[in-house]
This record gives structure tokens, sequence and C-alpha cells, in this order.
């Protein structure tokens, strides 16, 4: 069958207003195989060089991403309608992920020394080496955090990276491009593929080393059988329906505020925002009333300025999505404490942030990701009900727990069945770089950030060495001519284990 060409180039539109930002050449499969031997070319250099010389490149483009931050507040804003301060948000945490692995990856991948076969006659060290060329898919939701902070490790490690921008959103990982460039880094050591992933999934998987992909669970589920055909590691970080629960002990102020955040922030396209909140009977009525008075308080709307605190989705087709999750609750008897609606007098992809309650499980938002502005609300009798009820879920990515600030909230937070989990927080874990950041069950696989982080980008070999033949093992195996001799050996073996220090 003939495929069809991919267009030439495609509109980026600002979805607050409809305006057409500007039109950005796609590139073919083709491209994608060029691109790939370039970097590949690029790749053996810049591996060559010290962690020293290959950090001061990105310390560099981290006071760039700084010393840019209007432009690029723009730029995002530009191609996803969203409030400033989300934009904000997204440059703060490029820093801080260079900030971070700056100070903290070499140490991740530093050679260490490890226990030998055995003791004295051997020796066993582990060390990291670059892929080679690092694939990522990135979505439209944080196209700068996702296609440029993920690659500072990689790059960092010593590999070249090819990104494939959401084709929804390619600007603000140009810009970032233009910005590593700026710092230093040869050009074919970062390069961005734009295009529909229908058209360049397949040879972009296909031209890799490793692939990193953020994205819908059934997008993810094609990515990972391509990377698995060709035996290529991969990490997913895929979708949620990440619950809250709010408990007795909590600040009930706090927790409607951790709500608002974690619902709210982003017009609620965030991978780890809270779209579930369990809240106990004993301050149900009270939290729920707080929590409808500081969602009406909410400015939604579209400015490059910092006075709105909500803004719009980022494209009308997901904004439907979103409707379709409303009307759809709606019609089967859902009680909407706010919103429910689109906003269309603000533009053509708003949606009013959203309390709903009286859900049930027939209901299209009470179990699948809405990836908006709306969050469902069930009371409940007890924690250990909370906790049933949240780990109910295909998911499991983040969770957030709101019951005081002693041990009890965190006994709590390790019960749900999920990679993340916040105590009196919500969208905190994302800008907590030193532990590992992921999901369980459909949210994923593999972790970005910590250790974790950096060492998908590497390949671990493990060295060993011997003072004599086969550290004495092949010897000794080679003397075990009768019974008695066995039996000796048995004994030590036998002994080794209770021997400190060399066991
Ligand atoms: P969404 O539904 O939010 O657009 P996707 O998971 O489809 O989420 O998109 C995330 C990224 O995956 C985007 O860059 C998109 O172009 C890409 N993508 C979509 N389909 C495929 C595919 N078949 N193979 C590889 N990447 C794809």
């Amino acid at each position: 069958m003939p495929t069809l060409a991919p267009p030439p180039s495609i509109p980026i539109r600002n979805p607050a207003t409809g305006e057409l930002v500007r039109e950005v050449p796609t590139a073919t499969p083709e491209d994608v195989a060029l691109a790939a031997r370039r970097a590949r070319a690029a790749q053996v250099a810049w591996a060559a060089r010290t962690w020293r010389e290959r950090a001061r490149v990105l310390g560099r483009f981290h006071d760039l991403v700084l010393e840019r931050a209007p432009e690029l507040l723009d730029t995002i804003q530009s191609e996803t309608g969203k409030a400033r301060r989300d934009a904000l948000a997204e440059v703060i945490t490029v820093a801080g992920t260079a900030r971070y692995y700056l100070a903290h990856g070499r140490r991740h991948l530093a050679r260490h020394r490890a226990r030998g076969g055995v003791p004295i006659l051997t020796s066993a060290r582990t060390v990291y080496h670059p892929h080679g060329v690092v694939g990522l898919i990135t979505p439209w939701n944080f196209p700068f955090i996702l296609s440029v902070a993920d690659a500072l490790p990689a790059l960092l490690a010593g590999n070249a990276v090819l990104v494939k921008p959401s084709e929804v959103t390619p600007l603000s990982a140009m810009l970032g491009r233009d910005l590593l460039v700026e710092a230093g880094l040869d050009p074919d050591l970062f390069q961005l593929l734009v295009g529909a992933g229908a058209d360049l999934g397949r040879p972009f998987v296909d031209a890799v080393d490793y692939v990193g992909f953020t994205g819908s669970t059934v997008t993810g589920r094609i990515v990972a059988v391509q990377a698995a055909e060709r035996l290529i590691p991969f990490s997913l970080e895929l979708g949620g329906k990440n619950p809250m629960l709010v408990m007795p002990g909590a600040r009930i102020a706090d927790a409607v505020q951790g709500l608002v955040t974690g619902a709210f922030a982003n017009s609620g396209q965030t991978c780890i925002c809270i779209e579930r909140c369990y809240v106990h009977e004993s301050i149900w009525d009270e939290f729920t009333r707080q929590a409808v008075e500081a969602t009406e308080r909410l400015r939604v709307g579209w400015s490059s300025d910092f006075d709105v605190d909500m803004g719009s989705l980022t494209s009308v087709e997901h904004a439907d999505r979103v409707v379709e999750h409303l009307d759809d609750a709606r019609a089967q008897g859902a009680t909407f404490l706010t919103g429910g609606s689109r906003l269309a007098d603000l533009g053509p992809a708003f949606v009013a942030p959203t309390i709903v309650t009286d859900t049930t499980s027939s209901m299209l938002l009470h179990d699948a990701e809405t990836f908006g502005p709306v969050v469902r609300l069930e009371r409940v009798s007890s924690p250990q009900e909370a906790v049933e009820r949240a780990n109910a879920s295909e998911y499991g990515l983040n969770g957030s727990v709101w019951a005081g600030q002693g041990r009890r909230a965190r006994e709590l937070a390790e019960q749900l069945v999920v990679g993340t989990a916040g105590v009196n927080s919500t969208l905190l874990i994302y800008n907590s770089y030193d532990v590992p950041m992921g999901g369980v069950r459909e949210s994923g696989l593999g972790r970005r950030h910590g250790a974790a982080g950096i060492r998908r980008y590497v390949r671990e070999q493990s060295i060993v060495g011997s003072f004599s033949r086969g550290g004495g093992y092949e010897q000794l195996l080679g003397m075990m001519t009768d019974e008695r001799r066995v039996r000796q050996l048995l004994g030590v073996v036998k002994l080794w284990r209770r021997i400190p220090g060399i066991r």
C-alpha cells in the first residue's frame, strides 16, 4: 500500500488564542537515519572528553536557561497556552535538573570496587559506558522539561541525544537546542526530529541505542514492543490517575491548597497531578467547602503576565476529550461542585477547573486518566478504606497523603502502590531530584532523577581480576580428586559465611 508522505511542515498554534505562531518543517524517516549517523559520529569525541569538559558546556547551558528565562517563558506559553507560572515551573525544573546532575552525576557514574569472588586473590569493579545515541520521545504537556531536562544526564554521561518532541509543541525544545549550542555543544549531539509519531516513531526507535518515552500508556506500549524487538533498553513514563488522601490530622487549609495545586497546575495536564481525592467523612464538609471556594478564586485565562492562575489546555482536540469525560459524568448523574464545562468565552481550549463527586465506575472519568483540570472527590470512613480505593487502579504513578506531620502519614504513603508519594505535598516529587521518579503498573517502567536517572543512560560493565589463575577457584577444583578433599573444601565454604569482613 502506498504510504502518504508526511506534510512538509506543521503549523504550531497558540491554543489559548488559536493564533498561528510558526510553521515548523517536518523530518522524514531518512532524516532520522541521517541524524542518527551524525549523532553517532559526534558522540565518540564527546564521550572521550572528560566529565569536567562536558560539565563546563552544560554548566553554561544552566546559566543561559536562567538568563534567557523571559524568552523561554514566551516560547513555552506560545505553543501550550499555559499560565506563565506553569511555564516558569518548566524553566526552574530544567535548571534544577542541570544543577543536580552537574553536582552529583559524576558520583553516580564513578567506577566502584565491589567484593571479588575470593577474598584477597581477586578483585571486582563496575564501570559505566554511554549507550551511544539516546532517543527521547516526548509529549506536549511540559515541552521544555521533557525534551531538555531528560537529555541533560544523557549528555553528561557522554551520549548524543535525538529528540522527537510532540508535533504539537516543538518550539520549546527548538529553543532549548539553540541554548545548548550557544553553550558550546556540538549541534550533532542534540538533534530534533519533528513529525507525527505514526510517521517517525518506528524509524526513530530503529535508529537509537536507548529509548526514553514519556506519554500515554497506549503509545508507550507500542514503543516498548518496538524496543523489545531490537532488545535495546528503554524507560516509559506513562499515565496516572493519582490519588490524594485527606485524613484526620491534616491541616485543612494546607490540604485544600495542595489539592488546588495538585489538580489544576498546568491545567491538570501533568502526569503526576491529582485526579482522585479521598476525604475522611469527619472533615468532608469543611474540606469540600474550602476546596470549592479556593477553586472558584482561581483566575483562568490567557496572559503573558503572572496575573493568571490557570491557562488553556494545550489543544482543542485534547479539550474535547476532557469535555467528553465531563459530559459523560453529567449524563450519568455526577454532581459538579464547581466547574464542569468548557469556557468557550476565554478561547477554543479552555476548560473550567472542576470538582466532581457522586461518580460511579461506569463513568469515563472514574478510572481513566482525564489529564485535565478535573478532580473527583470521594468520602471515606477510614484511612484503610482510602488506601484500598486509592490502590484500586490500573495506574501507579504518584500519590499524596495529608494526615498531619507524624509517622502515620508516611505509613499511609508507603501503603500506596505507586512509584512516588508525597506527604503534605502533591507535585513536590518532580523537583526532588535526588530520588528516582517513575511509575508502577500501567504508569511505566524505569526511573528519571537520582542515580537511576543517569545510570539508565549507560551500560554497566563488571570487570573482575585475579592474581592467580581463576582466582584460586580453578586450581582448587582441579585438586578435588577424592571425597576427603571435597569434605574439607565444603567445610571451608561452610565457615566462610560466618566470617565477617570476607563473606
Ligand atoms: P498524546 O495522546 O498525549 O499525544 P502520545 O503518547 O500519543 O500522547 O504522544 C507522546 C509522544 O509519542 C509524541 O511525541 C507523539 O508524537 C509520539 N508518538 C505517537 N505515536 C507514536 C508511535 N506510534 N510511535 C512512537 N511515538 C509515537
